[in-house]
């Protein structure tokens, strides 16, 4: 969304680790290479640093990286980002159409996955049975998706698991 995602190694693909850019514009101290253009930024000159912060998954390790560059290269790569990912504009989603018995139904599905869910993080290491466990957790999940699907629709963050991890 900010046009930095693009030239950034995340060196993971297909999980949802999230990176977050820090943007400040300073006097250079120490000249440094223009990551947009082949000139460096000379010391005493405004400089963009952007700072990535990744702060991985529980699977794959994060990483710090810093990218520099002129204020003006700034501009034009976030530029060029944005017309290579042209606008859309936001369409607010369709609320719901659902008879009073389905949202109840709804809730309760929600509630049960809910439940699983707990059920799942408290599996630990020396859980004797924890594989198969977590097999039956998740064909119950599987389940519940089949029951929703009709009434509402899966819920999004049940299809991305990082974005159901609960702190
Ligand atoms: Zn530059």
């Amino acid at each position: 969304m900010w046009g930095w995602d693009h030239d950034v190694k995340s060196g993971v693909s297909g999980d949802y680790s999230v990176t977050i850019p820090n943007v400040t514009m300073t006097h250079c101290q120490r000249r440094a290479q223009c990551e947009w253009c082949p000139e460096y930024v000379e010391a005493g000159t405004p400089i963009v640093t952007v700072f990535f912060w990744n702060k991985g998954t529980e699977d794959h390790k994060g990483f710090n990286v810093k990218r520099y560059y002129h204020p003006q290269c700034w501009v034009e790569q976030g530029l060029d980002y944005l017309k290579r990912n042209p606008y859309v504009p936001y369409i607010r989603k369709k609320k719901l159409e659902l008879t009073a018995e389905q949202s109840k139904q709804r809730y309760s599905i929600l509630r049960r996955k809910a439940a699983i869910d707990q059920r799942k993080r408290n599996l630990n290491g020396d859980f004797p049975d924890k594989n198969l466990e977590e097999a039956k957790l998740n064909t119950k999940i599987t389940e519940l998706m089949l029951e929703i699907a009709p009434i509402g629709g899966i819920p999004k963050k049940w299809l991305n698991p990082n974005m159901n991890q609960q702190p």
